[in-house]
């Protein structure tokens, strides 16, 4: 298929009517354009966002489904029995590693238990009730709608990103890529951190777990991503994390939450509805019409510009 005209790759600063004349040129001149095509050309024009960020737990599932209790139960299961914490003090522990560490592993690798990830995902992760997740054909619906790209960014390990994605109904592929635990933390299994990465990351000198919200977490999610920080947005249920991703210079959505921190630009109290806080994903002219009568008027656009043979049906 023969590209768009170049000026509809860099819509920036352009307004969508200062475009249409040359948008029909290209439609006329491309009979084999299909329509769905001409409608996402038109959705960014004004889209601030060339990529979206987003986290999975509590995040594309509510914190009330059980899955996050289960964890915490876990986790201090595994501080009991495999670190030798009494059951009393595994409680605070895992409270105080949380804090200090960004994670329970991050907090006993950091204080020298010798605990291999995978040990811990096993027994963490691997138990949890994940039917406690059901499927979700909205959510799989709204992020199939954006047009966007879409990298899903998680502290957990892969295995729970494909269980909790296979039990919500949505496919990997709906991500371009997974950022998770072992993303971050190659050199804990035995690779250089940035050898296998594309593009490459830096080495790092201490065998320190990489999650958020710590800044070389942040640093290495925007450098995969490959798009600038201001024009990606970060969506995540973590205060903490939405800081750190502020600081790294992104857009910020906090999701699930009551209270807007300051440094979150949206506050979502649910991923359904990010259609509504956040229109502007859609572009500009869905943004004016408000929420989904925007496609209607999208449409609407579209019928006055069309040629009269039809395109790319
Ligand atoms: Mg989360």
């Amino acid at each position: 298929m023969t590209p768009l005209n170049p000026r509809l790759a860099s819509p920036l600063g352009t307004s969508a009517s200062s475009l249409l004349p040359s948008l029909q040129s290209n439609i006329r001149s491309l009979p084999s354009c299909p329509l769905s095509f001409v409608v996402m050309a038109l959705r960014g024009l004004k889209s601030p966002f060339d990529c979206l960020l987003l986290d999975l737990d509590d995040t594309l599932y509510s914190s009330t489904v059980g899955i996050a209790q289960a964890c915490r139960k876990n986790i201090e299961e595994f501080l009991a029995v495999k670190c030798g914490i009494s059951a009393e003090r595994a409680f605070s522990l895992r409270v105080e590693l949380f804090r200090s560490y960004g994670s329970s592993l991050a907090g006993l690798i950091a204080l020298g238990y010798d605990v291999h990830p995978d040990e811990y995902h096993s027994y963490v992760h691997g138990r949890l009730p994940y039917e406690l997740i059901k499927p979700d054909a909205e959510l799989r619906e709204l992020l199939l709608g954006i047009p966007q790209t879409k990298i899903l960014f998680t502290n957990s390990d892969r295995q729970h990103a494909r269980r909790a994605l296979q039990r919500l109904g949505i496919e990997e592929g709906c991500f371009r890529r997974i950022i998770c635990f072992e993303t971050m933390n190659p050199h804990l299994f035995g690779d250089e951190i940035g050898a296998n990465s594309s593009p490459p990351l830096p080495a790092v000198a201490t065998p320190e777990v990489i999650l958020k919200p710590s800044a070389p977490a942040m640093e290495m999610a925007v450098r995969l991503a490959g798009f600038g920080p201001h024009r990606t947005l970060f969506v995540d249920d973590s205060e903490r994390n939405i800081a750190a991703g502020k600081a790294a210079g992104l857009r910020t959505a906090l999701v699930g939450k009551r209270l807007k921190t300051k440094e979150a630009d949206y506050l979502l109290d649910s991923i359904s509805r990010l259609k509504q806080v956040v229109p502007e994903i859609w572009g500009r002219l869905e943004m004016e019409r408000g929420g989904d009568h925007g496609a209607t008027a999208m449409r609407s656009d579209l019928d006055s510009i069309r040629p009269t043979s039809p395109v790319g049906a």
